[in-house]
């Protein structure tokens, strides 16, 4: 017999239930991936994305070809290539990971019944792209969890499942390459058009093994107390590779929660922040519309300003913090965690403009871009999603001087400010006109104080 795995976000051999099953359901499988014209046509195909995603095929077929077998590359819709390979292998089974938002439920259902047209099963896996799948713990009488403190209660005392090695042999259908076309592996430029950031992370499970080695041998041992400090920098890095699947979250859950038994305390913070990620695709799972639309109160009245979002984009705002996350993202492809809530605060709270078009801004850009991770901090941090204290504005300047309390963060990112020494660099319109003028910075796009009373009001709370 012949099985198909159809990879999506679990690109990987280690820790893969969905590999793991097809090779124990039939002694040849095909590994396939669908470079899928659907993602594209939503506008989820972006350079920063494109180029970590062919970095990570590349590194999945090598690990295949050193087990015996190869990586199958198909170019279309997925369900139409995916019932193609299977009825050209005379595959019974095709094997995939459960998805959580609406593209990938649907495309779920879609490939049930094509298969089914044809005689064949569907299975679907739990625990791969979650370390707690969607809907295993509940509140009484509800589908999911809207606040993130009881649901980390229950997250924390769930079991999870055993990790599975890597298997020691893919052995392909011997039928494969004379009935199947494979195509070359797709280079960045195939996937998406457009230019990549300068300083992306290489993607690949090879690589996001190595800085997970790294992280547990150094950095997550202080996490709980730097993980907030901008210039620091001592946050794992790791969201592509999860994002991707390169790295599975049930591992990394299993991991983190060892050593917090053991009295690691940066161990246990690492663990919350993974189940922050479950509980995002927990929500979005239950909620699909909630990648659209307001989660929960409804705030339909904001304000269009075109000239102050182009501002924020470009990180030219004039308040140094915000314009520094900015240009972290434009050149990196990636944001301190930090960083996005004060830039996303500010462009909702702050600005009053729609958190749609933040959210779109950076899935054009994150590499660790996840309609569930990205839409639902950004509805978090708008105050119509779960945050349980949707009133609350953070105030730039006094963030920047709480979690970049020299500035260094800030001189890292805006040149145009790299010699005010100390904390006057966040306080740039503080500094002489002149000075001001000669640095070529911003000044603010609009006053605290002026926003802040704006903000009450639209919310009804002057
Ligand atoms: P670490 O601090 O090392 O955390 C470890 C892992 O926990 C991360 O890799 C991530 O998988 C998970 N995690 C941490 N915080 C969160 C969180 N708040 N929500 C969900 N998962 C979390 N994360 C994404 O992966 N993709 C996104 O598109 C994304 N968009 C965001 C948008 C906004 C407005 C905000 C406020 C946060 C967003 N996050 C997103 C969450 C978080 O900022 C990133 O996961 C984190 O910065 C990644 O860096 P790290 O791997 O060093 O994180």
């Amino acid at each position: 017999g012949v099985s198909v795995v159809l990879f999506t976000s679990d690109l990987r051999l280690h820790d893969n239930p969905v590999l793991a099953a097809a090779l124990r359901s039939a002694p040849r499988v095909v590994p396939l991936f669908v470079v899928d014209t659907g993602i594209a046509a939503a506008g989820f195909a972006v350079p920063n994305r494109a180029a970590f995603l062919a970095d990570c095929l590349a590194a999945l077929d090598e690990g295949l070809r050193a087990r015996g077998g190869a990586l199958v590359v198909r170019r279309g819709d997925v369900v139409a290539e995916t019932c193609r390979v299977a009825a050209g292998t005379g595959a019974g089974e095709v094997h995939v990971a459960a998805g959580v938002s609406g593209y990938a439920l649907r495309r779920e259902e879609r490939l049930r019944s094509a298969l089914a047209a044809d005689g064949r099963l569907l299975r679907v896996h739990d625990a791969v792209v979650t370390a707690v799948p969607p809907g295993t713990v509940l509140p009484a009488g509800k589908d999911h969890y809207a606040v993130f403190t009881p649901y980390f209660r229950r997250w924390s005392a769930e079991p999870l499942r055993a990790v599975l090695p890597p298997p020691r042999a893919v052995l392909l259908p011997e039928a494969l390459l004379s009935e199947v076309r494979t195509e070359p592996l797709p280079a960045a430029s195939s996937l998406a058009r457009g230019t990549a950031s300068p300083a992306l992370p290489r993607g690949g499970e090879g690589e996001g093994r190595r800085r997970l080695a790294a992280w547990r041998r150094g950095g997550l041992v202080r996490y709980a107390e730097r993980h907030d400090d901008l210039a620091g920098d001592a946050t794992s890095r790791l969201s592509p590779y999860l994002h991707f699947g390169c790295l599975s979250p049930v591992e990394l859950a299993a991991g983190a929660r060892e050593r917090a038994g053991g009295g690691c305390a940066g161990a246990e913070a690492f663990a919350r922040q993974l189940a922050w990620r479950d509980f995002h695709h927990q929500m979005l799972a239950a909620r699909p519309d909630a990648a659209h639309r307001d989660y929960r109160t409804r705030h339909d009245r904001w304000r269009e300003a075109p000239g102050e979002l182009a501002a924020w984009r470009a990180g030219r705002t004039g308040y140094p913090v915000v314009d520094a996350a900015m240009r972290q993202l434009a050149h990196e492809g990636w944001m301190h965690n930090r960083a996005r809530l004060i830039a996303a605060s500010f462009l909702t709270k702050t600005l009053y403009l729609d958190w749609r078009a933040g959210a779109r801004h950076f899935l054009d850009l994150l590499v660790d871009g996840d309609v569930a991770d990205n839409q639902l901090n950004w509805q978090w941090v708008a105050g119509t999603g779960s945050d349980t204290r949707p009133h609350r504005v953070l105030s730039p300047t006094a963030q920047a001087e709480r979690f970049d309390p020299d500035g260094a963060y800030v001189r890292r990112w805006v040149p145009e400010l790299a010699g005010v020494p100390g904390r006057a660099v966040h306080r740039p319109w503080l500094l002489p006109d002149e000075e001001r003028e000669r640095r070529g910075y911003p000044a603010p796009v609009v006053g605290l104080e002026e926003a802040l009373e704006r903000f009450k009001r639209a919310r009804g709370r002057a």
